[in-house]
């Protein structure tokens, strides 16, 4: 198996980094992966992830709730009208930050069509690009929807975007650099990129340690702060504007990370942990399990 072993923090390129843990892939493998972080910047990143080659085989489970359509158990529904919600107040979202009615969008990592969906239902231009072939599909069938496979992002010409939204995306992005590289061609100057990822210094992620969901090994290669998220923006010439805390997914990721410890009434703990991160994250969104950031393109 190749594995990529970071001998540089993959964000400031600071040799010196230290292990915080190790995480059991509880999703597919059962495998155990360790969590670094960089002690000259903070970042904090997976170690020793399968290549781009081998990772397909992490993603095959049929509890991959991300990628199912079913209604079977509690969380699968309660995923699903979240997903109603969310969808309604991402397409507001888009509107409020940028003042348009309609604009062009690329939704990076589109899954199976749905974001998309509501975005041209709301009258905006939307290409969508989507890694997983078997996601394709199901966007056509449910959506008729065409997204792009992955290798599309090159060939999108300069300056064509008002928006690029990445929703829980960036997280499985290998090439980061030369993703964000991207992103700033693509995007026109006065041109926003929306990024909703994990927060690894939220209030959940402090409660559960090395048993926090949203570590995903090996899935999850970044695991961001809103720090590192300001770095990462910085370096490749962007500025992150505006946070915004996404309070429903501490309760999604706290009863998982219950569930993953083997506890007890897994479902009622993680329902009152994830309460306890929604009211910690009304005066601090840094708290919040999972933000999605604003960023600008610096002039
Ligand atoms: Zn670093």
């Amino acid at each position: 198996m190749n594995r990529i072993i970071h001998k540089e923090c993959p964000l400031c390129n600071s040799t010196s980094t230290k292990k915080r843990f190790a995480c059991k892939d509880h999703f597919a493998s059962g495998e155990t992966f360790d969590i670094y972080e960089c002690n000259g910047c903070g970042f904090v990143f997976t170690q020793g992830v399968p290549d781009e080659a081998e990772i397909g085989r992490y993603y095959e489970s049929p509890d991959y709730v991300s990628h199912s359509n079913t209604d079977k158990g509690m969380l699968n529904k309660l995923f699903h009208l979240v997903r109603s919600i969310m969808l309604r107040r991402k397409v507001s979202l888009v509107k409020k930050l940028t003042l348009l009615r309609n604009g062009k969008l690329l939704d990076y990592g589109a899954g199976t069509g749905y974001f998309a969906d509501s975005m041209q239902r709301a009258g905006w231009r939307v290409t969508a690009i989507e890694k997983s072939s078997a996601a394709r599909e199901q966007a056509k069938e449910l959506f008729g929807i065409e997204l792009l496979p992955e290798e599309a992002l090159a060939a999108q010409p300069d300056g064509k975007y008002n928006v690029v939204t990445l929703w829980h995306v960036m997280e499985h992005i290998q090439q980061l650099d030369n993703f964000w590289q991207h992103l700033y061609r693509i995007l026109d100057d006065s041109g926003i990129a929306i990024v909703a990822v994990p927060n690894c210094a939220s209030y959940d992620a402090e409660f559960y340690g090395e048993h926090w969901a949203a570590y995903d090994t090996p899935r999850h290669l970044w695991h961001f702060t809103s720090s590192t998220m300001a770095k990462i923006a910085d370096k490749h010439n962007f500025i992150l504007e505006r946070r915004y805390p996404m309070p429903f997914d501490g309760f999604y990721i706290s009863m998982l990370s219950e569930r993953y410890k083997g506890r007890k009434l897994a479902t009622l703990r993680g329902l009152w942990n994830g309460f306890l991160g929604w009211i910690a994250s009304f005066d601090k969104c840094g708290a919040s399990s999972s933000i999605i950031y604003v960023f600008r393109k610096r002039r």
